[in-house]
């Protein structure tokens, strides 16, 4: 229950008072899911903030109230709590419950639900679905072709050569796509995929693209099913080492605003890229509600953005970064998206930059350790009001201790008046963070400050 005077803000120094309250459920319990809470328990219009299962972190900032219990594969039983607390808005994090058809469900309950359909999910499912609906609207991306058989798949990579990109067709845990710099590279990935079957089903088809050469950069929108309407930049570091080296990971920190996402890309991303799948979808009878996470590359040759990827949810950690930086109330905007009327919404933004440094445990991405103590995250977090600990894989011991149990654990972040502050301050606090047996990378924000560099010389 909120005090009454975090019900108005101020806008244009008058006093708005929301027309519309709301109580909101969000399903997860990662550091993306804390960040949501955190945005929504700040939005004026919000009465109050479920989370399920949520977790200890996020109970005890007081972000949401954590329904642990509640079984989110179960829409009846999702359903029947939110009946039961008078919920109006429900969040869907994870893909995982989107795949699986948890917001068909609620909108089939009437219950307003952010988050795609499991068929218009399959942006993400399924690359063939992918490319194809690009075939069909014209939407700039790697040229490719889809094979079940590993002869023929052989026979046009043999006529395309290398550099080439093999990919499995399915959600393959982030593994399903090989960048082949050789031909046996090549030979050895379809082996993996269509022979062996080490992805099973995810792999039993595989897609053979163009390798395109430029710079990467993520791009979201919300989309509301007839439109979207573009989120501030955000960059992920993929790799566990400084430096960018090592093995891939879920991400090891991130920052808003990313330079490469100019003004002029954003547009062209908007206009190639995201508003033509949107279209394309409703077109199809699969109207996409929720988040569209674009993996972009822009072509060297061409400069020109084209898709690699999307994924139909936030990236985390760059919801972290982003939701520090949201002013506007999220609950608003994420009802106007349920309801078709994202066109009428404007975003409010922090003009502040805005990083995160995920703290993992030793081992992460291979095998970690579990159940290791880590102290003093009040006394990190009190280190200044910019900073904010996220939590995404911790558990509280019988003596109130947090316990890392996941790889990924904490999302320090922090805001700043540019790059260097916003980095400082979040590494200040992850010193106080008393966690032995937990590692982090030093260098987030990298491309952020290079860019500055050569911005000011
Ligand atoms: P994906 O899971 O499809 O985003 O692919 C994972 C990573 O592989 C991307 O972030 C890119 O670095 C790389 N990648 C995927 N497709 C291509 C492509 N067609 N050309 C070059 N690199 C690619």
């Amino acid at each position: 229950v909120r005090a009454l005077n975090t019900t108005v803000t101020a806008t244009n120094g008058r006093l708005k008072v929301p027309e519309e309250r709301v109580t909101v459920l969000v399903i997860g319990g990662g550091g993306r899911e804390h960040a949501l809470c955190y945005a929504l328990e700040r939005s004026p219009s919000c009465d109050a903030v479920f989370c399920a299962p949520g977790n200890p972190g996020i109970a005890q900032s007081g972000d949401a109230t954590c329904i642990s219990d509640l079984d989110i594969t179960n829409s009846d039983a999702v359903i029947s709590f939110c009946r039961d607390w008078g919920v109006g808005l429900v969040v869907v994090g994870p893909e995982a419950p989107l795949v699986a058809g948890l917001a068909n469900d609620l909108v089939k309950a009437g219950i307003p639900t952010f988050g795609p359909s499991s068929e218009a999910a399959a942006l993400e499912g399924s690359k063939d679905f992918m490319k194809k609906l690009c075939d069909k609207y014209n939407i700039p991306t790697a040229k490719y072709q889809t094979f079940t058989d590993p002869a023929k798949a052989k026979k046009y990579i043999k006529d395309h050569g290398a550099p080439i990109v093999v990919k499995a067709d399915g959600l393959a845990a982030g593994k399903g796509v090989v960048v082949a710099t050789t031909l046996g590279e090549a030979f050895e990935a379809i082996d993996t995929m269509l022979v062996e079957g080490s992805f099973g089903s995810a792999g039993s088809r595989i897609i053979i693209e163009e390798f395109l050469e430029g710079e990467e950069a993520s791009f979201f929108a919300l989309v509301d099913g007839e439109t979207a309407l573009p989120l501030e930049s955000a960059q992920d570091h993929k790799r566990v080492g400084d430096g960018d080296v090592g093995p891939n990971t879920g991400g090891m920190g991130a920052y808003s605003p990313a330079p490469i996402v100019t003004e002029e890309l954003k547009q062209k991303v908007m206009e190639r890229i995201i508003l033509p799948t949107v279209k394309g979808m409703a077109a199809e009878g699969c109207r996409f509600v929720g988040v569209l996470y674009a993996g972009i590359m822009i072509e060297k040759k061409s400069g020109l953005p084209k898709l690699i990827e999307y994924n139909v949810r936030f990236g985390d950690p760059e919801c972290q970064v982003l939701m520090m930086r949201l002013e506007s109330d999220l609950a608003q905007v994420l009802l106007a998206a349920c309801r078709g009327g994202l066109g009428k919404i404007s975003l409010t933004w922090s003009p502040e930059l805005a990083t995160v440094v995920v703290m993992a445990s030793e081992g992460y991405p291979g095998a970690y350790k579990k159940g290791t103590i880590i102290k003093n995250l009040d006394e990190a977090e009190q280190i200044s009001p910019a900073v904010k600990i996220f939590h995404a894989g911790t558990t509280v011991d019988r003596d109130g201790n947090f316990i890392a149990a996941g790889g990924r654990v904490l999302g320090v972040t922090a805001k700043g008046k540019d790059i260097e502050e916003a980095r400082a301050k979040a590494y200040d606090a992850v010193d106080v963070v008393d966690w032995p047996e937990g590692f982090y990378r030093h260098d987030i924000g990298w491309r952020a400050l290079k860019h500055r560099h050569m911005v000011a010389h």
